[in-house]
């Protein structure tokens, strides 16, 4: 943009291998538009979005992670979430184009593969180009404005071995102290360790991600979205499926500190046939979430172990409605650091590679 602030509405969206994130800043300040056009498209824009909360059938505005009173360049309004499979790219630009929102927009700043891979898309249908910014400097961009402008984002999940007493706690994150360590689960995982503002390094990745879990959680179970995956993992039971130490051992294996409820062999039950009739779906739905998160949960711990970092940051759409995951996480991270090392999350989750690239003008 070079220096210059664009027109109104302000848009930024991340296109993402399963999800698209589209965050929209409505102005709240009494500034006036430039032109009377400019007004009259920003007031039909702004209508459509915040008066409604689903868009089609498959686009969702996230209400409750609206943040009021931001400031972007000056301006003070509101920050809109919304999100759409990115399967449902093609419904998305017909809306847009329906709904005027293109005709508004000249250009559209855009992350992660899709801006990409829908570029010519975009300017085919909408006549609309994308202003293309890194995922990853978004994504850190986006985390460190949200957590400066929102005193209660982060929170952490305290005394996760008693499962009934484990609740999230309000966590104060002093994001101006460096260094820390973000692991971004979306279809994959990426993990980052930050230095500064603009000094961070990809340390470690893993394909292995969100992605797989809902892919291998419909294979095994026949359930058709995210949420129903979550649904039938918080009804099941994984030790059904999960070969543990005390299946084994008979108890603990004491010498080498590993207790006798520890999963030993993740789906190690399932090469049996008798053990395979008495699984449930929701039993398969627990067992592929605890497996994936698990793996997750000892990269991150290696992660931080080799960087020697000690605050560990957990975002991406993997840990939306999924407090199974947080815990375990949790719990993964606390207990094999003795406590040294503290699993974050944030609440806007899914969303900081799109607030990144909305703010790419405001550099
Ligand atoms: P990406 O940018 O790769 O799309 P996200 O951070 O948006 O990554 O996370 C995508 C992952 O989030 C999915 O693989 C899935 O595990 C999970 N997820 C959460 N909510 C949904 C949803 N409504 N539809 C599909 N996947 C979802």
């Amino acid at each position: 943009f070079n220096g210059k602030i664009p027109p109104m509405p302000w848009f930024g969206m991340d296109i993402g291998g399963t999800l698209s994130k589209l965050v929209f800043f409505e102005p709240k300040d009494s500034i006036t538009a430039q032109t009377e056009d400019e007004t009259q498209l920003l007031f039909n824009v702004t209508k459509y979005l915040t008066k409604n909360s689903a868009y089609g059938k498959s686009g969702h505005r996230d209400a409750h992670q609206q943040m009021n009173n931001v400031k972007i360049c000056n301006r003070i309004g509101t920050l809109h979430f919304i999100r759409f499979p990115t399967s449902e790219m093609n419904n998305f630009l017909e809306l847009s184009k329906k709904k005027g929102m293109a005709a508004s927009v000249s250009t559209v700043c855009a992350t992660g593969g899709g801006a990409f891979k829908f570029e010519e898309m975009f300017k085919n249908e909408l006549n609309l180009k994308l202003c293309k910014c890194d995922e990853l400097d978004s994504l850190i961009r986006g985390l460190l404005f949200t957590v400066a402008s929102n005193n209660n984002e982060c929170y952490f999940w305290s005394q996760c071995t008693e499962d009934e007493q484990c609740s999230t706690q309000e966590y104060t994150f002093q994001y101006n102290k460096y260094p820390f360590i973000v692991v971004n689960i979306g279809s994959g995982v990426s993990v980052l360790a930050v230095y500064g503002p603009n000094n961070y390094k990809r340390i470690s990745g893993t394909s292995i991600g969100g992605g797989t879990f809902l892919g291998l959680c419909s294979l095994l179970t026949g359930c058709n979205t995210f949420d129903e995956a979550i649904e039938l993992a918080a009804n099941g039971d994984n030790v059904k499926v999960d070969k543990l130490v005390r299946d084994i051992y008979g108890g603990s294996y004491s010498r080498f500190g590993l207790p006798g409820e520890l999963v030993a062999s993740s789906f190690g039950h399932m090469n049996s046939k008798e053990k395979r009739a008495q699984v449930s779906r929701e039993d398969l739905a627990r067992a592929t979430l605890v497996t994936i998160t698990n793996n997750i949960a000892s990269i991150a711990r290696m992660c931080a172990l080799n960087e020697r970092i000690d605050r560990v940051c957990f975002v991406g759409n993997f840990l939306r409605v999924n407090p199974i995951s947080m815990k375990l996480l949790s719990h993964a991270m606390d207990y094999w650091s003795n406590g040294s090392q503290k699993a974050i999350f944030l609440n806007h989750e899914g969303y900081f590679g799109a607030i990144g690239c909305l703010l790419s003008f405001d550099e």
